[in-house]
């Protein structure tokens, strides 16, 4: 346990410790049929850790949980799966990123099941220091539409039911912070290239 984690600010140790959906072992377990339903629990030192419901259907699982227990939300929506071709032969099972769309055989648990890569950026936003506000007004807009976490991944559509002036309202303040977000890291990262030039020298 532990290991050498030589990153400051918790580098690379975003997904660790998180509870994962691994496809690949889901398809090997035979679970992944179509009308079927499962529940996946994790457990910690010995202890229950989470579980959730997942419900299967022809390329895709529905994911239901509960996040941030009992004053929290109901988590309620569709991963997608995707199969390719192996060289040789057979087929590789795939999870679509909720968030991001991208191919991959992990789903880490957060607020929602998302990739490493989805993830750290939501990491990333909540650990900025001073410079994260406009990150985390951004978050909580884009929560508040359905949408994953983190001002670099695609927007959703309109919540179903939220009224049309609603929705523009806070499109336009969604931008705003996402704007001040960019420029903020933006602002970060000439900082941090400034302090490395002022390394120099090697
Ligand atoms: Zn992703």
């Amino acid at each position: 346990m532990g290991g050498s984690n030589s990153g400051r600010h918790g580098g690379k140790s975003t997904t660790k410790g998180r509870n994962t959906l691994d496809v690949r072992k889901l398809q090997r377990d035979g679970v992944l049929i179509p009308g079927s339903r499962f529940t996946s629990s994790w457990t910690r030192n010995g202890k229950p850790n989470g579980s959730i419901s997942v419900t299967v259907n022809e390329d895709s699982v529905w994911l239901i949980y509960r996040h941030g227990g009992a004053a929290g939300q109901d988590m309620n929506y569709r991963v997608r799966i995707e199969h390719t071709p192996c060289n040789y032969g057979g087929q590789r099972t795939w999870w679509l990123c909720p968030c991001c769309g991208k191919r991959v055989a992990l789903l880490y648990s957060g607020k929602m099941f998302s990739c490493r890569h989805c993830q750290q950026l939501t990491y990333q936003s909540t650990r900025t220091g001073e410079s994260s506000k406009p990150f985390e007004r951004a978050d909580k807009l884009r929560r508040r539409m359905g949408w994953c976490a983190g001002v670099a991944n695609p927007q959703g559509d309109k919540p179903k039911g939220m009224h049309w002036k609603t929705y523009l309202r806070l499109m336009n303040e969604l931008n705003r912070h996402s704007i001040a977000a960019w420029q903020s890291t933006d602002e970060m990262v000439k900082r941090l290239t400034g302090r490395l030039a002022g390394i120099g020298g090697m």
